[in-house]
């Protein structure tokens, strides 16, 4: 008999919110998920918290307090996986055998690509609103902000989770410095490794014009490479539409905020459940899965689900949202020896933050159609999706998300 009749890796967003929602349909399922962290973080109000307005302590809750009481907590991290055996084995060298296996370690953060980033985090005026522990070091940058300054924003070039959060950041800071009557004597920059402001055309046309509205400087195929924190300068590759190197370019700052590199966890990445193509490709190392069944294409009894999956959408907690009923329901009917039917379509959402209280309710699905929820136009700047953001979806994913019940 197996250790577990269903094993999760991952107590974040998705894994939680999936023991959760398997244990309210069959309490009596043996449910461990495997998690090294003490700690478990609504990343989502980070960006908030950047723009001073949310309490970073209110973004962090106890591992212990967000698992399901029926479901074991495997204090560890995973190391290997042996599918063929049905086996995975931990950092610690302890193995645990499952019936069915769920995959969700979300996104590595990779900042020691970028050549003195991590020795500059948090001082210097280098920032970013990706980490727990920095992103309010994003907001006392603001406050000291110089007049006349000038703050850079960046964006890499490979998949991150909620591609909108770094313009969220660039769009706040202008504000705050609008706000303090500082915003027309700065020079406020935005350098994307991305080819344009935003995939869905009818979101993106709202973006430039905020763009245009705050004076931001927009600066595409161009990667941050290096950070001289004592001197205050970034550098960044500029590359042509094949990606190719062009030129070398050097830009002082007052502040920087970073969106770091972010790839599949290395552990998956050298695993066989990863995605068999070569590094640097678009879509190598994430845990390969059917992208409407969630179901690993090679192993029938393993499931992915999250950021750490191949799906081709955006990554957030919003499609985890959708993805995780659509696993449960095919998981349990493979459980039952029924066919699968459940099919996700890639929904993913984004509330961009165009400003203190304003926001653009992104959602769409995997052909960047959107896909809305509410009965208006949702690419105007609302207040009532700022309302949305900043008191409804934190108390639902406490309250519902992570307890199965959306
Ligand atoms: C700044 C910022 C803003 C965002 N804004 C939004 C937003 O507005 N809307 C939105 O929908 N989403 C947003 N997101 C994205 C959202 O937080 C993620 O998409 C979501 O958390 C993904 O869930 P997950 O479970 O896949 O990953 P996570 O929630 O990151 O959880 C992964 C878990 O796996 C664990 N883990 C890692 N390695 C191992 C291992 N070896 N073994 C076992 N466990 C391991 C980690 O400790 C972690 O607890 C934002 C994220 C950030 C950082």
């Amino acid at each position: 008999m197996s250790d577990y009749q269903v094993l999760i890796v991952g107590g974040g967003n998705a894994g939680i919110s999936a023991a959760a929602k398997l244990l309210l349909k069959n309490g009596n399922l043996k449910v461990g998920i495997i998690e090294p962290s003490e700690k478990h973080y609504y990343q989502p109000a980070f960006s908030l918290v950047g723009g001073g307005t949310f309490d970073i302590n209110t973004t962090v809750r106890d591992e212990e307090s967000v698992i399901p009481h029926k479901a074991t907590w495997i204090k560890d991290a995973v190391a290997t996986f042996e599918p063929e055996q049905n086996t995975l084995t931990c950092a610690s060298g302890k193995k645990y055998t499952y019936d069915y296996l769920i995959v969700a370690p979300g996104i590595q953060l990779d900042f020691d690509k970028v050549k003195g980033l991590k020795e500059n985090l948090g001082k210097n005026g280098v920032t970013s609103n990706y980490t727990f522990q920095t992103a309010p070091y994003t907001f006392e940058c603001l406050e000291n902000f110089p007049k006349g300054g000038k703050a850079i924003f960046t964006s890499p070039n490979t998949p991150v989770k909620c591609g909108g959060a770094p313009q969220k950041s660039l769009y706040l800071s202008s504000d705050y410095l609008r706000r303090k009557g500082f915003l027309k004597d700065s020079d406020v920059h935005f350098y994307s490794g991305g080819t344009i402001i935003f995939g869905v055309k009818k979101y993106a046309e709202t973006l430039l014009k905020v763009v245009a509205r705050y004076g931001i400087k927009t600066h595409f195929f161009h990667n941050l490479t290096e950070i001289d924190g004592e001197r205050k300068i970034a550098y960044f590759d500029k590359v042509d539409t094949a990606g190719k190197f062009l030129e070398r370019i050097e830009q002082s700052f007052d502040m920087i905020h970073v969106t770091p590199p972010q790839s599949a966890p290395d552990f998956i990445k050298k695993s066989p459940l990863a995605v068999p193509v070569v590094p640097n490709t678009p879509f190598f190392g994430w845990v390969d899965v059917n992208k409407n069944t969630l179901q690993h294409v090679r192993y029938p009894n393993i499931f992915g689900l999250g950021d750490a999956s191949s799906l081709p959408t955006a990554k957030t907690g919003a499609g985890v949202r959708k993805q995780m009923p659509v696993l449960v329901e095919n998981l349990l009917s493979l459980m039952d020896g029924k066919p699968m039917t459940a099919s996700y379509n890639g929904y993913a959402s984004c509330p961009l933050i165009t400003g203190y209280g304003k926001i653009v309710m992104a959602e769409f699905d995997y052909d960047n159609n959107p896909m809305e929820t509410f009965p208006f136009d949702q690419s105007k700047e609302r207040y009532s999706m700022w309302l949305l953001k900043k008191y409804a979806l934190p108390f639902l994913y406490w309250n519902m998300i992570l307890k199965g019940q959306m």
